[in-house]
């Protein structure tokens, strides 16, 4: 595996490997890997002939300063994973690499009601950020496609946006969400849990299921005031939201939505101070 810490060399790599006719898949990531990204990098390895990995946890995307200085950083493991799946290259930047201007271009992205809802509205600023380094890092790899993960699913549709408002041809490939045996959505942040909470922690797979299995045979409202008090019985400190949502637009859905509509339920809660999302296709 090849590492570059720098911009310039990465690029150089990859015009003459897209000169080669090689395929170019990407999957960019802030680090602390588990199995969940290494599913993400398999992936491409099995679709694309060159597999670029990013780790940069992006200042611009943290709306809580104290999260962004505690997320968890553990870049020698995550080399070790890296090589042991056949990864081929790995883009390791510092913040200046990725935003060398003292104060940043940050183009507006119009997201509409997508950028707006769920984590739109619970963070503030988010997705701009997450668009922000997603343009810069676009634009630095060129891939043909990027895989990322179902687990975070509002951050998938908001770079769809995002690639045809740029009109990138990127292919995006989304990832199934990758699960400990209890359920649990992995995540860099269930390191930040201790035992207990992350054995409580399965409760918030366990409401969006309880909304899955009833979706048909209840109101979509119930089921999210059932599986809000789930959340909390579990152990959880807070909810943040719990909804079900238009699958392609993500736009909030009443108990008269039509039954045909392809639906996601989502929600974010905290326990232990932590605060983990997940979402369950109905
Ligand atoms: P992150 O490092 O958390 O920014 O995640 C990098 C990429 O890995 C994103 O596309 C995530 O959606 C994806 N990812 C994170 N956790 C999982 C998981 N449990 N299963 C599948 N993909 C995941």
């Amino acid at each position: 595996m090849i590492i570059f810490r720098q911009r310039e060399p990465l690029e150089q790599k990859l015009q003459q490997l897209q000169r080669e006719g090689r395929r170019i898949g990407f999957v960019p990531t802030m680090g602390a890997l588990h199995q969940g990204h290494m599913r993400l990098i398999e992936t491409s390895l099995r679709h694309t002939d060159v597999t670029v990995c990013s780790i940069f946890v992006n200042p611009a995307q943290f709306n809580d300063p104290k999260d962004f200085e505690k997320y968890p950083l553990t870049p020698e493991n995550d080399i070790r994973q890296l090589i042991a799946a056949g990864t081929n290259i790995l883009f390791l930047p510092e913040v200046r690499e990725i935003y060398p201007e003292a104060k940043p271009y940050s183009p507006d992205y119009p997201l509409g009601q997508l950028g707006q809802v769920l984590e739109g509205k619970y963070r503030p600023g988010h997705f701009h950020g997450v668009c922000m380094v997603m343009d810069r890092l676009l634009h630095m790899v060129r891939p043909h496609d990027l895989f990322m993960g179902q687990k975070d699913y509002q951050q998938c549709m908001v770079v769809k946006k995002l690639i045809n408002l740029l009109q990138l041809p990127v292919n995006l490939n989304i990832v199934p969400t990758c699960r400990e045996n209890s359920g649990l959505a992995m995540s860099s942040r269930n390191m930040l849990l201790s035992d207990l909470d992350k054995a409580n922690a399965t409760g918030l797979y366990q409401a969006l299921l309880h909304i899955k299995e009833n979706s048909w045979k209840a109101p979509l409202s119930a089921l999210c005031e059932q599986a809000k008090a789930k959340i909390s019985a579990a152990g959880f400190d807070k909810t943040d939201y719990v909804e079900v949502c238009d699958a392609d637009t993500l736009a909030p859905l009443g108990d008269d939505a039509d039954p045909e509509l392809p639906k996601v339920a989502l929600a974010a809660a905290f326990i232990g101070g932590v605060r983990l999302i997940d979402n369950l296709l109905l």
